[in-house]
């Protein structure tokens, strides 16, 4: 059978679950436009043993802080229930409701009673997945009997349907961890868009060789520059207005995003080369707190310096250059990047004119 599903984006926790499954089983996905289209061969193909599975123990669904549900027990002995019962979802139902996706989807209902006549294990196991909602709200945000909100309609009961619940098992998979310690994961509403941004970072800050006073706001702009650089897109404003860094630590989950404004600017192909060739953090720092005309004011002070013999250059002014420019070829050639940062404020200014207009 070849049955294919939408996924469409949702809440960040749906959205970073569905990335973990696309890194994970890259060749069951399908962009189309926004959403990705899922083919559920993928349960039926799974090499449950090998990937879940190790020495008897459950690997690969464990996440390292205090947020993340214990979907199965630890130790194993549900195995061959969490196989049956996943193994199950090559044919999966439309059916029912969910309070994640708009389209959900149930495991077949005489196939269900037939797995919940299985073993205490079996029992056990499909008792967590019925509960799956509490856990997952408690993911989300604060508990619900503390305080209701209108998001969720004060309803008593949350369901998240089968395939949802598959999703948000793997929304771990998906996150960067930096030096600090801290999980990222950038939640835009298009999963294409979202699975290059997040392949960005991962390249660039995954594997720990970077400079950990990176803040978070320059790791997000990041990923948008190199991503307008390498494919000629042009993010629209309501896309743009909704790409936001997501950061987990131990006991928080805080959402960034940046100014349209910034975004504009940053995600237009000529400005984000030009940045890239820049390639100076101070310089990305002054466009993220929008002091652009400052780029002028460096870009001047930078040729008074070198033009002045070297006996007249000061401390200050060696102190300049040395904040600013951290590249040998930059420092080598001091003029042409003088130049440059003009070019990027003519650039700028363009940009924000056009964005009134
Ligand atoms: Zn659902």
């Amino acid at each position: 059978m070849n049955y294919k599903i939408i996924l469409y984006p949702s809440n960040w926790l749906y959205n970073a679950g569905v990335m973990g499954l696309i890194f994970t089983y890259p060749e069951y996905f399908t962009f189309k436009n926004g959403s990705v289209e899922l083919d559920i061969n993928l349960f039926k193909n799974i090499d449950y043993e090998s990937y879940y599975f190790k020495d008897g123990k459950v690997i690969n669904l464990i996440g390292k802080n205090q947020f993340y549900p214990n979907y199965i027990d630890t130790k194993g002995n549900q195995k061959d229930i969490f196989i049956k019962y996943f193994t199950s979802f090559s044919e999966l139902e439309n059916s029912g409701f969910c309070h994640i996706c708009s389209h959900p989807h149930y495991i077949n209902q005489n196939r269900y009673s037939e797995l919940e006549s299985g073993d205490k294990a079996a029992e056990k196991f499909l008792s967590k997945v019925k509960n799956f909602d509490m856990v997952y709200n408690k993911l989300l945000g604060p508990s619900k009997s503390k305080f209701p909100n209108s998001f969720w309609n004060l309803n008593e009961s949350l369901s998240v349907c089968h395939l949802c619940s598959f999703v948000l098992i793997h929304h771990h998979l998906v996150y960067v961890e930096l030096a600090d310690k801290s999980q990222i994961f950038i939640n835009a509403p298009s999963f294409k868009l979202m699975f290059e941004l997040n392949r960005i970072i991962k390249s660039i800050y995954g594997s720990g060789l970077y400079d950990d006073q990176t803040s978070k706001r320059e790791i997000l702009a990041t990923s948008i520059i190199e991503y307008a650089r390498k494919v000629n897109v042009f993010l629209g404003k309501w896309t743009s207005m909704n790409i936001e860094i997501i950061i987990k630590s131990e006991d928080n989950i805080d959402f960034l995003s940046l100014p349209f404004d910034v975004i504009n600017i940053i995600s237009d192909r000529d400005i984000a080369n030009l940045l890239g060739e820049i390639g100076e953090t101070e310089v990305l720092k002054l466009i993220l707190d929008q002091k652009f005309s400052e780029l002028i004011d460096w870009a001047y002070k930078i040729l008074r310096i070198s033009f002045k013999k070297p006996e007249n250059i000061s401390k200050n002014d060696k102190d300049f250059i040395k904040n600013l420019m951290k590249l040998k070829r930059n420092q080598l050639n001091s003029q042409e990047f003088a130049n440059k940062l003009l070019k990027l404020y003519s650039l700028i200014e363009d940009k924000l004119k056009g964005a009134i207009v």
